[in-house]
């Protein structure tokens, strides 16, 4: 992938694909996916497991095509002008063929020169990377000998050595320590401040959060939502007020849908931090036997179940940024709307 000069078709999107197709065998992994993205955005795509973010990214990446559809990249087309639309491409894949034997710097110079840079082009893009991904003290480590973490690092700088417009990065958080996480969190946010298009595969929605990213959300092969976290959660996000008792919850008289499960009573109302004091003061005689109250907030998580009908981790990223209990009684997905915006 040789670092080019093409310059990206003016006004066109980083990213753009119209109505992209792919199936193995019987499995539909996209159906008829729209989705932009503009030079400097940074859309973190979520979905479940199998929901279909690798294929999208191999298949933006040019190693899967499409049955159908199109795909650009700066303007260009990958099936018309492949070699084109690709420079502009850097892809840090779940999995990549760095070579064991090989320290970090020997693999990142290997990649280097792929790319087309060389000499001391290939030393301080070394250095610029080194810093922000916290290779540091890795460089002269053989990649075998490092944990998965640190191998996505190592991923992620390859992907970037050739200063891609557009980066897609696949769960490049996976078992990544806290301070590296945020490291990463605030280089994207860096990279796109300077006009990068980051597309943010990942399965902790505090991360979305943290880098005030857009979102779309794919569901069984498709975008079901896309738009700012604003939007989503104005739009779909429900809050609710979580009480939990020291044995069988009562049964308030409130204006609000309210469901129990075990020793915890949920009321679902759209302003929680407001409906507190009516709920206490219907709690009457079982006021004594309160333990805890927690106020949720509309947030990614609730938007996310309550358009996929399912919650979207169980465990928090390391560190502890989590998601909230499940939003009560939603039993399974609800038709979703597609904003305007993808
Ligand atoms: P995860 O979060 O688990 O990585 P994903 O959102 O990346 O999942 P994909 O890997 O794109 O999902 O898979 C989308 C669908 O296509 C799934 O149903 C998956 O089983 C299927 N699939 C993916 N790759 C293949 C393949 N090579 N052959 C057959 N089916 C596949």
């Amino acid at each position: 992938m040789p670092t080019d000069t093409t310059p990206a078709a003016p006004g066109a999107p980083a990213l753009s694909l119209r109505g992209v197709h792919k199936r193995y065998g019987d499995t539909t992994a996209l159906h008829d996916v729209d989705l932009r993205i503009a030079e400097g955005e940074v859309v973190g795509l979520l979905g479940h497991n199998g929901a279909g973010k690798t294929t999208l990214m191999s298949l933006t990446a040019g190693l899967l095509r499409p049955d159908a559809g199109d795909i650009e990249i700066c303007g260009h087309s990958l099936r018309a002008e492949p070699h084109r639309a690709r420079r502009h491409l850097g892809l840090a894949p779940q999995e990549l063929g760095v070579y064991p034997p090989l320290t970090v710097r020997q693999n990142l110079r290997f990649f280097a020169e792929l790319s087309g840079l060389r000499g001391r082009e290939v030393r301080r893009r070394t250095e610029e990377l080194a810093e922000p991904l916290g290779l540091g003290d890795l460089l002269d480590r053989g990649v075998g000998r490092l944990s998965g973490g640190e191998r996505r690092r190592v991923h992620t700088a390859v992907a970037l050595l050739h200063r891609p417009r557009l980066l897609m990065l696949d769960e490049p958080t996976a078992g990544v320590d806290v301070e590296t996480r945020t490291r990463l969190i605030d280089f994207v946010r860096e990279l796109a401040a300077d006009g990068t298009a980051v597309c943010y595969s990942t399965h902790y929605l505090a991360e979305v959060e943290a880098l005030a990213a857009d979102v779309a959300v794919l569901d069984q092969g498709r975008v079901i939502a896309r738009g700012t976290l604003d939007d989503l959660v104005r739009r779909h996000g429900v809050g609710y007020v979580e009480l939990t008792f020291t044995g069988p919850p009562p049964a308030p008289r409130l204006p609000w849908p309210v469901t129990t499960e075990a020793r915890t009573l949920r009321v679902r109302v759209d302003q929680p931090h407001l409906a507190v004091p009516e709920i206490l003061a219907a709690l009457g005689d079982a006021a004594p036997q309160l333990l805890n109250l927690d106020v949720v907030r509309p947030s990614l998580e609730s938007v996310f179940l309550r358009l996929t009908g399912r919650r979207y981790v169980a465990d928090a990223p390391p560190g502890g940024a989590g998601g909230h209990p499940p939003e009560p009684g939603r039993p399974g997905g609800q038709p979703a709307e597609v904003s305007g915006h993808g």
